[in-house]
């Protein structure tokens, strides 16, 4: 292998701690302690591990960690009450609600219902507009992650070419949007299902940022050498020799890329660590703007 590994779980493991220092502080100072209220509707196994892995984190960085479950059968009108006394109540400054929802649930109206002030997905509207605009604004987790990463990784943006893979609303647009802003000033290559010839753009980009939600999408014949890849996907593969069953891959081929590029992401411990962190990160960022 000749790539570095961009370890993300160090880099969170550091803004956590600096987090924790920021928890502490405004407490000390005014004495809040930053809410983050999650909601999981149904019982997805995926959705319920993701949901418990916040809550820890919230709690460690000394947050205040508030659970809301909700059977799958919950109407989309109780779940927009839930939101609504959310938005109203003073001791929560961040509102997250665990995607996927069932079917019969419109996300769309269920994002919309979150105080775009209590947004620390970056999610609704306010906050999508906000970034496209370059305005103060919570970013979303996974790319504002993604970004970091990319940083660490040693490499300056400008001027570079970025290819992203995926066009989703929670990470591929976004993470197009937050590379090409001026701060990076990365030129970007949006990449999706209807892309004709997806080596051909990969094979000129510095840095591909890979989130297809398919395993083997990106394999070191369509990288140039020394490009800098960021994998984003998480995906279960059926594999006997370990205990679940399934073991956990990304959307890269690992060995192939790692042979090619200067650095690379592993999954997991790359950019899920930090997605969990930017989200502490939005949460004390709001409860700091509520305590002025
Ligand atoms: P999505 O299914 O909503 O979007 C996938 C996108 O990839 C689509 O826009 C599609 O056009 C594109 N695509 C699929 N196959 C392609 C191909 N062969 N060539 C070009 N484009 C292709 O998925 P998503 O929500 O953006 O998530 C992507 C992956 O990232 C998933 O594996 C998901 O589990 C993972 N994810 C990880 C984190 C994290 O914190 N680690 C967060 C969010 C998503």
């Amino acid at each position: 292998m000749a790539a570095r590994l961009i370890d993300g779980r160090q880099l969170a493991a550091e803004t956590r701690a600096e987090i924790a220092r920021g928890v502490a502080a405004l407490k000390a100072q005014s004495g809040v302690t930053p809410g983050l209220a999650v909601i999981l509707v149904g019982d997805n196994p995926a959705s319920v591990s993701y949901v418990t892995a916040k809550e820890k984190a919230c709690r460690e960085a000394g947050m205040l960690s508030r659970e809301i479950r909700l059977p799958a059968s919950v109407t989309e009108d109780d779940l927009v009450a839930e939101i609504g006394r959310l938005n109203a109540d003073p001791s929560i400054h961040g509102i997250l609600v665990q995607l996927p929802l069932p079917k019969g649930i419109s996300e769309k109206r269920i994002i919309y219902a979150i105080a775009p002030e209590k947004d620390v997905d970056g999610f609704t509207p306010v906050n999508v507009g906000k970034m496209l605009i370059g305005d103060d604004c919570f970013l979303p987790c996974t790319p504002h992650g993604i970004i970091k990463l990319i940083e660490i990784a040693g490499m300056d943006l400008a001027g570079k070419h970025a290819v992203v893979i995926g066009r989703s609303n929670i990470v591929g647009k976004p993470v197009a949007a937050l590379l090409s802003r001026k701060s990076a000033n990365a030129t970007v290559t949006l990449c999706h299902t209807g892309t004709r010839d997806l080596a051909a753009f990969t094979r000129t980009a510095d840095v591909v940022v890979v989130a297809a939600g398919r395993p083997r999408t990106l394999t070191g014949d369509m990288l140039k050498p020394g490009a800098v890849v960021i994998d984003v996907g998480v995906n279960r593969v059926p594999d006997a020799a370990h205990p679940k069953g399934y073991r956990l891959c990304g959307d890269a081929d690992f060995e192939s890329c790692a042979a090619v590029a200067s650095a690379i992401t592993p999954v997991p411990g790359g950019v899920g660590p930090m997605t969990i962190t930017m989200l502490l990160w939005n949460t004390l960022e709001s409860a700091r703007r509520m305590a002025d």
